[in-house]
Parts: structure tokens; sequence; C-alpha cells
């Protein structure tokens, strides 16, 4: 039998979670984002629930083959844009739309055989300060990119360093609009500015193409100002193991390595078979939330590479073989929000998805 860790997928829940992004924003086109192996989750077990999304956005060429080869003939965004001038000829073969963020992608474009009628996304640097033209250069961009014959069409894109924050006013999300607004606002083309905080936060923003992200995967982007049940999302990833043994402490013992953590009095603890190498936050701190048969207890001591401990005082009936939730749902339908077990670690949802190895078993209901 294999190791009993499984992270299982949920598609009814990826599905929910895009109707929250298309009720939220009904005059947008919703992109799924997929970057980082759909965050985790595996582009071939989100396709199914995605597939009902306008189009989708993620960074690997090899990303976007394998969207191709699922059968989407939508649209498909690379984010960060082409990585060399070859690029191009696989943009033009699979009908890839993609971000210009710098002069030496224009370049590329600009060189490139007449024949081609590329979708490119002009990107505005409009405060983050990683990617984009800055706004005092951004029309003269416009300009150039508009007269290539090689530009099919050309969408004004902008990303948010504050969406999910309280940051409003003079370098906040407002800030940003503002300058967008001023720089774009008589120029024809699309928009495109929101993530998933923006759709959750600031629904009344104007962005013809929404690129919702982590929301799509139940995580909430401004955990602990909301929870996932304040926007309505459900988990799309329930990473689930077993006990696999249990130890009787008396007051004294300790728990693991280093001995971190110490009974104060007599107590079992259940071993989990889970561990860092599983993609669990070795950071994790005694008391990060866990569920045992759907009930709720928590991490003791430190975290092993195979093996965690986990609190089993208020559930006499646990034992070995014993359903352990990490994040995500029970079997049950009992619900351990990612967010929660992320704060346990000082990190985000975001990082836990995409931090689950190739170890782990993944499959879909
Ligand atoms: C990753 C990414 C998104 C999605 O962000 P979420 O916070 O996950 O919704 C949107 N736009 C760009 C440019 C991104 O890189």
């Amino acid at each position: 039998m294999p190791r009993p860790i499984t992270a299982v997928i949920h598609r009814q829940s990826l599905q929910h979670n895009l109707n929250v992004a298309r009720t939220k924003m009904p005059n947008s086109q919703v992109y799924a984002v997929v970057k980082a192996n759909a965050y985790g989750h595996g582009i071939e077990r989100v396709y199914q629930a995605f597939k009902a999304a306008d189009g989708f956005a993620l960074l690997d060429l090899a990303e976007a083959k394998r969207i191709r080869a699922l059968g989407w003939t939508g649209p498909i965004l690379l984010l960060e844009g082409i990585f060399s001038e070859q690029d191009l000829f696989d943009c033009q073969e699979l009908g890839l739309s993609f971000s210009i963020h710098s002069e030496y992608q224009l370049e590329w474009l600009a060189r490139f055989p007449l024949n081609a009628q590329f979708d490119v996304y002009l990107k505005m640097n409009s405060g983050m300060n990683r990617l984009g033209f800055r706004p005092e250069q951004y029309r003269q961009v416009w300009q150039q990119l508009s007269n290539l014959p090689q530009v099919q069409r050309l969408t004004h894109m902008m990303h948010f360093s504050d969406a999910d924050g309280e940051r409003l006013g003079r370098d906040g999300i407002e800030h940003q609009c503002q300058l967008f607004d001023a720089i774009t606002h008589d120029l024809p083309g699309a928009r495109s500015v929101c993530n998933s905080a923006a759709i959750l936060r600031h629904a009344d923003l104007s962005s013809d193409v929404i690129r919702s992200g982590i929301m799509l995967y139940g995580s909430s982007p401004d955990f602990p100002a909301h929870t996932v049940d304040d926007w309505n999302l459900q988990p799309a990833m329930s990473l689930r193991s077993e006990i696999i043994a249990v130890q009787q402490l008396k007051a004294g013992d300790s728990v693991g390595y280093g001995s971190k953590f110490i009974a104060e009095t007599d107590m079992r603890v259940g071993i989990v078979a889970c561990g860092y190498a599983d993609g669990y936050q070795r950071l994790s701190k005694t008391g990060t939330p866990i569920l045992v048969d759907g009930q709720r207890s928590h991490l003791i001591g430190r975290v092993s590479m195979d093996m965690l401990a986990v609190d089993l005082t208020t559930i006499p009936d646990a034992g070995v073989g014993s359903e352990v939730v990490l994040w995500g749902k029970s079997s049950q339908g009992a619900v351990l929000s990612i967010d929660e077990v992320a704060a346990g670690s000082g990190t985000i949802g975001y990082e836990l998805m995409c931090a689950v190895t190739a170890r782990v078993n993944f499959v879909q209901d």
C-alpha cells in the first residue's frame, strides 16, 4: 500500500470558485491563471473545471502547450511575455497572446516576419516596479506597437501591488488606477488590470479581462482581513494523510527533533505521515491547526522530513488510521482553510499549494 498522504483536487470547488469570479465582475472576460502548474494543482487536473473560463494565463510555453494539447482553442496569455526572439515562432504556431513589458521584447517583435498577427498586452509599470513601461513612456510605446503590422490587437495591462491591502491613496491601488486611467483613457483597446484581490475587493473597477488566480483555488488573497468564507470560496486542494503511530506522553516528555515541544501534562500524540519532504512547511509553529477525523487539533513540535506530530488530547477516539487533514476538506466535509495553516508558518496559501512535492499522490474527486 502506498504511503497514505494524498492531495485531493476538488473539481466542483474549482468550478464554484470560477463562478464567484464571474459573478463578481459579470461584464469581464475571466481568464484562469494557471501558472506554476495551476498553483500546484496540476494543469490537467484543473482543465475540465476551467475550460468554462474565457482564457488561460500562465508563464511558460511548455504550460501553454499542455493546455493546447488538452484541446483548448481559446486565448492563452503569457503573463511575462516572451523570453527569446524564437519564442515568437511558438506564439505564432500556438496562437498565444503575450505581454510586452520591456524594450527588448518590442525589438524582437518589430523584427519578426510580417505575416504574423499577434494579440499583445502592453504592460504599464504603475508603481509595482517589477515589469512594464513607466507611465511617461507608455503612450509612445503604444504608438510604436500600433504601427507594427505584426500586432493585430493591443490590450492595456497593469498589475496592482496593493489590491490585497489597505493602501488606497497616494501609493496604493487608487493611485495606480488614476495613473493608468490618465495615460490610457483616450486610447482604443481593452484593459486588463484585476487579479483576485482586486476582483474580490474592488469589483467596481473597469477591467475587460480579469486575471483570477488564487481565488480559483480556494485561498483568500487578503487573509486575515477576509477568510475564504467571507468570499464564498471553497478549497480546491485537500492535503490528507493518516495517523501511523500513537505516543502516550508523560508530563515532561518531549516530541520530535530538538525536543521543541515538552508535555506539561500526560497526553496522547498522533504521528502523521506528512513532513517537509511532502511540502508541509518545516517552520510551522506548534499550534498550527490540523484536522483529525474532522475535528480541529494542532501541530506540536518540529516538523521532520516525513512526519509531524498532532495533539490528540481532545480527540480520544482518534488512533492509527485516523484521517488527518493538513489543509482543505476532510472526507466528511469539515474544512480547514489553507490560509490559516499558512499563517502558522508566516506564509500565504499561494506558497503552500505550490510547494506540495512530487512524491505526494494526487487524485481528483
Ligand atoms: C499571478 C498573476 C495574477 C494572478 O494573481 P492572483 O493574486 O493569484 O489572483 C494576475 N496577473 C499577473 C500579472 C500575475 O502574474
